[in-house]
C-alpha cells in the first residue's frame, strides 16, 4: 500500500511536470528591466523588456508576454512639421552607413514657428536634436527670425540629428499695390533693419511693406505723415502728406519707421469752363506722378476752358477762383487772358483730359463724337 502510494504520488508529480513543461508555465526567472532604445534612421530599437532567463520569451515593462521587442528603425520618408502642421515633405539627399542627409525647400517661416521632424503618420520622430543656432533656429528648434525661401537641412548621424535652417529675408516695399515692387536693402550696420531711402511720396499713396513671395506683415506703427488703412484683410500705410521719405522695417519688432526728409506742398488740380462758375472739376491723379485726368467729359467748341493748380492748404472750402497759380495752364487754340491761358475744341464731344504738371500741357484723347 505505501508502496502504491509512492507511486501514485510520482505519478502525479510526473505528469503535473509534464503538463507544466507543455504548456510553459514555469515561475518565470526575470532578470533585470532592459531599458527602452529608440530606433534610429539606421538602427531598430526596442521597448523596455525583461527577458526569461530559463525560457528566454520576451515581457513588457509590466511583465506581460510579447511577441517582440523590436522597434524598427525609422522610414527616411519623413516630413517637417511647422506649428503641428506637416508644411513639407523632406527629400533625401545623400546616405552612407552611418548618415542620411535631407531637405526641405521653399518654406516660408515666421518667428516663434515650431519645427518638429515628423513620419508619414504625423508621429514625431523621437531622437535627439541638435539645432544649429547659428542658422536662425533656437535651440528649442524655433524659428528665429522671419525668413523666406528657407531650406531646411537634417542631417543624421550616430550623434543625432543635426538641424539647420537658411534663407533669405527678402522685403519689399509695394506701392500703391498694384504698381510695381521695390526691394528693401539690408542695412550693413544691423542685420534686422531693412532700409529705402529718398522714396517720393504722394498723398494718399499706399505702401505696405512684404516678403517677396507675398508673406504680409501686419503694419500697425506708423508716424504722423501716414494712417493705416486695410485693403482685403492687408494693412497699408497711406502717406498723408506729398514728400521724400527714407524707409525702414526692422525685421525683429517688426515695425516700419518712415521719416520725412523733405515735405512737398501737394496740389489739387480742377479744370475749369471759363465764365461757367460750376464747372470746378477735381482732376484725379494717374499711375504717372505728373500727369492728372479727368475721364469722359463733354466740351462745349464755344467755350474756353483751362486747369487750376491749388495748394491743398489754400483751398478748403475756397473756390478755384481767385487762387489762380501762375504756374497753371493750357493749350489747344489757346489765350492768353492775364496769367491764365485756356484752350477751345473744334467740336463738341466727349474727351479725356489730360494735364502734365510738370510741363502744362493738355493732351485730349476723343471719347465720343456727337
Ligand atoms: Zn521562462
Amino acid at each position: 500500500m505505501k508502496k502504491s502510494l509512492k507511486f501514485i504520488l510520482l505519478a502525479f508529480i510526473a505528469l503535473f511536470s509534464i503538463s507544466l513543461a507543455s504548456c510553459g508555465e514555469h515561475a518565470h526567472n526575470f532578470g533585470a528591466l532592459h531599458e527602452k532604445v529608440n530606433p534610429t534612421f539606421l538602427t531598430d530599437g526596442n521597448i523596455a523588456y525583461y527577458e526569461c532567463m530559463d525560457c528566454h520569451k520576451y515581457f513588457d515593462a509590466n511583465k506581460n508576454e510579447v511577441d517582440t521587442i523590436v522597434l524598427n528603425k525609422y522610414s527616411k520618408e519623413i516630413s517637417l512639421s511647422v506649428n503641428y502642421e506637416t508644411k513639407a515633405d523632406f527629400i533625401v539627399l545623400e546616405e552612407d552607413d552611418n548618415h542620411i542627409s535631407w531637405e526641405a525647400k521653399d518654406l516660408n517661416l515666421l518667428r516663434d514657428d515650431g519645427l518638429r521632424i515628423v513620419d508619414k503618420k504625423n508621429n514625431r520622430i523621437v531622437h535627439k536634436f541638435i539645432p544649429d543656432t547659428t542658422s536662425n533656429i533656437t535651440e528649442r528648434c524655433s524659428i528665429h527670425n522671419d525668413v523666406s525661401n528657407a531650406s531646411i537641412s537634417l542631417t543624421y548621424t550616430l550623434n543625432g540629428l543635426y538641424l539647420s535652417v537658411s534663407g533669405r529675408e527678402e522685403l519689399v516695399v509695394q506701392f500703391n499695390y498694384e504698381s510695381k515692387l521695390t526691394d528693401m536693402i539690408q542695412s550693413e550696420s544691423n542685420e534686422n533693419l531693412y532700409e529705402l531711402n529718398n522714396v517720393r511720396l504722394k498723398k494718399d499713396s499706399l505702401l505696405n511693406i512684404h516678403f517677396m513671395n507675398g508673406v504680409y506683415f501686419t503694419m500697425g506703427k506708423a508716424n504722423s505723415n501716414f494712417r493705416s488703412y486695410m485693403v482685403d484683410d492687408i494693412m497699408y500705410l497711406q502717406c498723408l502728406t506729398d514728400g521724400i521719405y527714407n524707409i525702414s522695417f526692422n525685421t525683429y519688432g517688426r515695425d516700419v519707421f518712415i521719416e520725412l526728409v523733405e515735405e512737398i506742398p501737394h496740389y489739387t488740380y480742377y479744370f475749369h469752363q471759363y465764365e461757367y462758375s460750376g464747372g470746378n472739376k477735381e482732376m484725379e491723379e494717374t499711375q504717372d506722378s505728373n500727369e492728372v485726368v479727368l475721364r469722359n467729359y463733354y466740351l462745349l467748341n464755344n467755350q474756353y476752358y483751362y486747369v487750376l493748380k491749388m495748394n491743398d492748404k489754400d483751398t478748403e472750402d475756397s473756390a478755384p477762383y481767385g487762387v489762380l497759380d501762375s504756374d497753371s495752364l493750357l493749350l489747344g487754340e489757346t489765350i492768353d487772358f492775364g496769367v491764365t491761358k485756356m484752350f477751345k475744341v473744334n467740336d463738341n464731344a466727349y474727351y479725356d483730359i489730360y494735364f502734365n504738371t510738370e510741363t502744362n500741357e493738355f493732351r485730349l484723347v476723343l471719347i465720343e463724337e456727337e
